[in-house]
């Protein structure tokens, strides 16, 4: 019998971290546990305010699920299947289901879930990300963050072009750029994105609002850096049409219900000729752990959200000189911390 147990935990933040639309210093999480047989499964539900789930609407989700139906947990396409057609949205909690699931099969296979997916063991560098902040403090950050290979800048304010010369002032290091739909005239952004490009940036995310599909299109055209939508782009059935907007997706576990439609999302955009961009939220290492699964069949790598946390409660993937470093251990490849959660 597959049996789920659950638990509300609050993730610190070192600093507080902004982007053009917020900040925040801290992430209400929904960790879940999928057991069966006496093995256990982790997963995690990370709850960005903007995707509308909450403490409230992950408790309310997952006290509707009910397992008592399905014997097998190698049942999985189905298992997910009734999982997203218990409400419409709940990504991030549907998530957590879905990542624990796989942790568990992952454990009962005695296989690390990549290589369950066909996919080898990948060490990708990480961006680290720089939030929206003065110039001169983001100047600061980037100095700290020399060990990446890349750095990923919060843009899509009044000052982009001052945060960016006060970095570039201190690190040679390439630039992953999320303007976070922070730029509202196209024939600005387009100019911004040439200067960018001699700034040393390697590709632009979401760089105009979602819901401006033309805006978006006009740019990824006209654009000599590509484009990559996130906030337009949340589950398989948005990258069709994604697929006229941006030179490619931005694939979160916490936006697509987990890794098993992350994988089905970056296979479907390869086939469109798009680029794969693996992201994350402010999440612990059970979260990241999961999400790097699908890092061979990612062009670039953005999972640096449990790196600043200071109350991580799981081991997971290491960090080597900007590098992360699964631990190879069968499932997702975490192990739960000294204290106890469940
Ligand atoms: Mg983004």
């Amino acid at each position: 019998m597959l049996t789920l147990a659950f638990k509300p935990y609050d993730l610190r933040l070192k600093h507080v971290f902004r982007i053009s639309r917020g900040s925040r210093s801290n992430a209400p999480l929904m960790l879940t546990r999928l057991s069966f047989e006496g093995i256990h499964g982790y997963g995690e539900a990370s709850m960005p305010v903007l995707y509308g789930e909450s403490l409230a609407t992950a408790t309310a989700f997952l006290n509707q699920v009910d397992l008592s139906g399905f014997a097998d947990p190698f049942d999985t396409e189905r298992i997910l299947q009734y999982i997203d057609s218990l409400a419409p949205g709940n990504t991030a909690v549907k998530a957590s289901l879905d990542i624990a699931l796989h942790d568990l099969i992952g454990k009962l296979l005695q296989l690390p879930v990549h290589r369950y997916f066909g996919l080898p063991a990948a060490q990708p560098y990480t961006s680290m990300t720089i939030g929206v902040d003065t110039p001169d403090e983001m100047a600061k950050k980037a100095l700290k963050y020399n060990e990446f290979r890349y750095l990923k800048i919060k843009l899509g304010t009044a000052d982009d072009r001052a945060m960016i010369t006060a970095i570039r002032s201190v690190t040679q290091q390439p630039f992953f750029i999320d303007a976070n739909q922070g730029w509202k005239n196209k024939e600005e952004a387009l100019e911004l994105i040439h200067w960018l490009k001699a700034q040393g940036t390697v590709f632009i995310e979401q760089p105009m609002p979602r819901e401006d599909i033309t805006g978006n299109a006009w740019l990824t055209e006209r654009s000599p850096l590509p484009t990559v939508g996130d906030e337009a782009v949340q589950r398989l059935a948005d990258i069709s049409r994604a697929s006229s907007t941006y030179h490619g997706i931005n694939i979160k576990l916490m936006k697509c219900t987990g890794i098993r439609e992350g994988f089905k999302m970056a296979v479907t955009a390869k086939a469109l000729g798009m680029k794969v961009m693996l992201g994350c939220m402010t999440e612990t290492s059970c979260a990241i752990s999961a999400a790097a699964q699908l890092a061979g069949l990612a062009d670039w790598v953005d999972l640096d959200g449990h790196l600043d946390t200071v109350n991580n409660p799981y081991t997971g993937i290491g960090l080597s000189e900007g590098q992360l470093v699964p631990t190879g251990e069968p499932g997702i490849g975490i192990t739960p911390g000294p204290a106890e959660i469940f």
